[in-house]
């Protein structure tokens, strides 16, 4: 499940955060598929979210 936190999505297997659902989503499938991230979809996460 994709978690909510403050204004932003974490992926809960790889732990990146992201300012859409819909990537976070994606990210979340594709690493529980995978065991690994995708580029594409990483280049999207925040790199240092501010709490
Ligand atoms: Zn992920």
């Amino acid at each position: 499940m994709v978690k909510k936190i403050n204004n932003l999505y974490q992926c809960e297997e790889c732990f990146l955060f992201y300012d859409s659902k819909e990537i976070a989503k994606k990210c979340e499938n594709f690493c529980k598929n995978n065991h690994a991230c995708n580029i594409d979809i990483i280049k999207h996460a925040i790199k240092n979210p501010k709490s």
